[in-house]
């Protein structure tokens, strides 16, 4: 092969490594059996029977047909220990998690899905971890971010059949307003249209249940006056964002004072709403058009 049109990734270049993997104008030295250890179509594309005919000075060349990106970050999380440590959710992780799926590469696919799932939970319990501290999984700090990162996990996970992370993905994407939604022209509008039909589905049933409470005007205890509605006039307030979008699973800050509600009130936030939320939780898969939760887990398995 020609040299000189090529540029080596340093840091994916070890002086003893005993295969070159070409994609686009970058190489990559590293070594043969931790690739074979992560991946059996690595462990296929390097067999005997498979030798590399092209060489870099005397070291085996495997062409590969990624973007030198994607195998720069496949690469990099074998070979360089401390990559995932400090890594948050953000685009990349989506790319290594569809690249660890081509190549059937379980570890390198879980420790990315580790850390998305962090940002795109598949339980009600982590998605509240979630919006209590949104620093410790995220990136996003602007709209833009936020979509990005969303969006990019929503192709990967598409492509990779790794639904389990699209429930949550749907959801605070359904959260933003109409307009920004439908802006999205990387992502498929048909995927748009699934996240704007979930969106008015769920505004429905947050208004039914958990938050019936506050949208039934049959509901009370005729003590409206004293506290009870004035409380529950802030929440309602506090939930209806400009949005137009009611978040079935949305937290009220600061939380709801139970000093103001009457007895039957009261029962209702401490049993009624919460089992609601976790049935609205079960259902959520369903809104978007995907199956359940548990054959979601099952499949991404
Ligand atoms: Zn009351």
């Amino acid at each position: 092969m020609n040299n000189e049109d090529f540029q080596r990734c340093s840091d994916l270049w070890f002086d003893d490594g005993n295969i070159v993997l070409q994609a686009e104008q970058t190489l990559f030295q590293v070594y043969k059996g931790v690739l074979r250890r992560e991946s059996p179509v690595f462990a296929d594309m390097l067999s005997l029977s498979g030798q590399p005919e092209e060489h870099y000075g005397k070291v085996p060349l495997v062409r590969m047909h990624d973007t030198a990106e994607e195998i720069k970050l496949f690469l990099s999380v074998i070979f360089i220990h401390q990559f995932m440590d400090s890594r948050r959710a953000n685009p990349e992780l989506a790319t290594i998690m569809a690249v660890s799926a081509k190549y059937q590469a379980p570890e390198v696919h879980r420790r990315a899905q580790a850390l998305l799932t962090l940002e795109f939970p598949s339980t009600l319990k982590d998605y509240d971890a979630l919006r209590t501290s949104p620093a410790r999984s995220s990136v996003c700090q602007t709209e833009s971010d936020f979509w990005a990162l969303t969006i990019a996990v929503i192709k990967a996970a598409r492509r990779t059949k790794e639904n389990v992370l699209l429930p949550a993905a749907f959801l605070r994407a359904a959260s933003h307003e109409v307009t920004s939604i439908l802006a999205q022209d990387a992502l498929d509008l048909e995927d748009r249209i699934v996240i704007l039909a979930g969106r008015d589905k769920l505004s429905q049933m947050a208004r039914k249940e958990p938050w019936a409470v506050v949208f039934s005007h049959g509901f009370g205890c005729g003590e409206w006056g004293n506290g009870c509605r004035g409380e529950w006039g802030r929440v309602r307030d506090a939930i209806e964002v400009s949005t137009n979008f009611i978040d079935p699973f949305c937290t009220v800050s600061p939380p709801v004072d139970r000093g103001k509600l009457c007895s039957q009130s009261r029962a209702y936030l401490l049993n009624t709403h919460p089992k609601a939320r976790e049935d609205a939780w079960e259902r959520l898969p369903i809104m978007f058009g995907l199956s359940p939760w548990a054959e979601l887990v099952k499949e991404s398995a």
